[in-house]
């Protein structure tokens, strides 16, 4: 049995104060409040063989962080942010890796995480307010408090193509990528999927394989990166302003230290407006989406404005027009999909090892022991690499097989799309608290700043029921109702609800069309955590 070493091994049924699934940022995070500062007896469960969740399973080429590294990271400890050294503005995967199993080792994390093991049920019992939760192994432990870290970008989507498990080469998901690497020289590779995912790894598998021919049924809009090394002075710069930076990170909509400028495309000449987009596009990153202008992702006209401003960008990169205007998305707006940057995306399709098949126009009809079938082609293949996504937001949550209160099962209450409150609770489901659930900011803001907020905030709820002698909470269905339906409406201003993507579920089959992340910003959404709170968890019921 995997992970033997560990001290909960034995134990098959310990009574724990709270019991965390995922040793991610979340689950590391939740571990250090609740057992460090808190002072419970906490055990983690991790399916990986390592800490570290996306950035454990996210191991394929070019795999590197969207987010500024200074603030992608823990706000929690001065020490930490102090002594962390980050090499550059955007870490790849090993660098947050090392990052995280820095912080295990640190804070003294690892003796309560259990690798290698996945909780398969967790089952809450009336009559005594806890939670019995079982793992793979048949372990079977008890918990006043089941904490879900599981992420939200973590089930990983396999699409069900006719003879996918026929290829005889060798094949991989991208968020499953084996350690050792992959050797692609002297390769045909094919790569499904142009998210963020297929957009990093495509330059980096160009540079090494022998072909490789990218099967794009959406394309996508992206901005490149400008990724550049941390010169010693920006460390000291960076470390200087720390409190400041954090600071901002809490305030801002979308959990980065920078605030949105208020201007709208409306309000300048076209050729004041054509500089700015020129000036950020050559700064690069995220601030393309809401450092120049502030209706891109609510005015269908500006945005098609930045929309076409880097569609003539496409152009003028790819050599071959064909080409060029194939990778020009026109069918969505900018940003109403999750937005990628790249480094040297579209560059590498001038390259002569390079192809790009529109599976819109022609779609893949079957994957064969040796390749791929389009209706009008076969193509021969050594690799296949799917970057096809997540079924994002609740798929992880709903691969365990949770029983709340009554034993009503978490995926038959979600059968119509997922409800909470505020996105950490469950009516019907007392004493789970699920980190960036769905209906809260979670991946439209900066993941750490998110997960910090949502850990203090369920630590100061049960930190409320110790004092209060309480030992069972659940969000009434009143509140979660009224949360669902403000969820609903303010993404009805925003164009990210419109696009065809896994912020709505469009990218899974039949899973139910809703907005899963709230919209309406940070500001907003920790304004109303925080008058919960306030008003005596207001809209959230107690019990001994
Ligand atoms: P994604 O955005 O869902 O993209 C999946 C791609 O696979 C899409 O192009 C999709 O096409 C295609 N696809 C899915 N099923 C298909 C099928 N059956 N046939 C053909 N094509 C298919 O997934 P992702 O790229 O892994 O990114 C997911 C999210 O992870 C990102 O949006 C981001 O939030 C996060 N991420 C972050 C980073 C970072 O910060 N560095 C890096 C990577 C990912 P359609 O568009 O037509 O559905």
């Amino acid at each position: 049995m995997p992970g033997t070493d560990n001290n909960s091994r034995n134990q098959a049924s310990r009574e724990l104060d709270a019991v965390v699934i995922g040793a991610g940022f979340a689950g590391l995070c939740a571990l250090y409040k609740f057992r460090d500062v808190m002072g419970m007896d906490v055990q983690v469960y991790e399916t990986g063989d390592g800490v570290g969740g996306t950035w454990y399973w996210n191991r394929y080429p070019g795999a590197r962080c969207d987010s500024e590294s200074f603030y992608y990271c823990f706000s929690f400890d001065e020490d930490l942010a102090q002594e962390w050294e980050w090499t550059g503005k955007y870490p790849e995967q090993p660098e947050i890796e090392r990052y995280l199993n820095h912080v295990a080792d640190r804070f003294d994390l690892r003796r309560n995480i259990q690798l290698s093991t996945r909780v398969t049920h967790a089952k809450f019992d009336d009559a005594t307010n806890r939670w019995e939760i079982r793992t793979e192994h048949g372990e079977c432990v008890s918990a006043r408090y089941l904490v879900t870290a599981v992420g939200c970008l973590s089930d990983a989507n396999l699409p069900d193509i006719q003879g996918r498990d026929s290829f005889e080469g060798e094949s991989y998901h991208t968020a499953r990528w084996p350690k050792g690497g992959v050797d692609f020289t002297g390769k045909r590779v094919g790569l499904i999927g142009t998210g963020s995912t297929g957009i990093q790894a495509t330059p980096v598998i160009a540079a090494a394989a022998e072909h490789l021919t990218v099967f794009q049924r959406t394309p996508n809009f992206t901005v490149p990166a400008r990724h550049a090394a941390f010169a010693a002075s920006d460390q000291v710069e960076i470390k200087k302003n720390y409190s400041q930076i954090f600071k901002r990170t809490r305030e801002s909509p979308a959990g980065f230290p920078y605030f949105p400028i208020d201007r709208s495309t409306h309000d300048v000449s076209p050729e004041e407006r054509d500089e700015i987009l020129e000036g950020l596009w050559e700064e690069g990153g995220f601030k393309f989406l809401w450092g120049g202008f502030s209706d891109l992702l609510l005015d269908p006209a500006a945005n098609e404005i930045a929309s076409e401003f880097i569609r003539n960008k496409i152009r003028g990169i790819v050599k071959d027009p064909e080409t060029a205007e194939l990778l020009c998305p026109k069918c969505h707006a900018y940003g109403s999909k999750r937005p990628p940057i790249d480094t040297d995306y579209y560059t590498t399709f001038n390259r002569d090892n390079v192809s790009l098949v529109d599976i819109k126009t022609v779609p893949i009809e079957s994957i064969t022991p040796s390749g791929l079938r389009t209706a009008d082609a076969e193509y021969e293949l050594d690799v296949l690499v799917f970057a096809t996504g997540f079924d994002a937001m609740t798929g992880s949550l709903l691969k365990i097989e949770i029983e709340g209160s009554g034993g009503q099962r978490l995926a038959d209450t979600w059968a119509e799309g997922p409800r909470t409150f505020l996105g950490i609770q469950v009516a019907g489901f007392p004493n789970l608290f699920t980190i960036t659930g769905p209906g809260s900011p979670s991946v439209l803001i900066n993941m750490p700043v998110a997960i910090e907020q949502h850990v203090d905030w369920i630590a100061d709820c049960i930190q409320h029921m110790n004092e209060t002698g309480k030992s069972r909470v659940e969000a009434t269905v009143t509140a979660q109702d009224e949360w669902v339906e403000h969820v609903a409406e303010v993404s009805q201003y925003s164009l990210m609800g419109r696009g065809n993507s896994w912020y709505v579920g469009a990218n899974i089959p039949g899973k139910p069309r809703v907005v899963s992340p709230y919209t309406g910003g940070q500001p907003l959404y920790r304004e109303r955590c925080e008058a919960v709170a306030n008003a005596g968890y207001e809209g959230m019921q107690f019990g001994s």
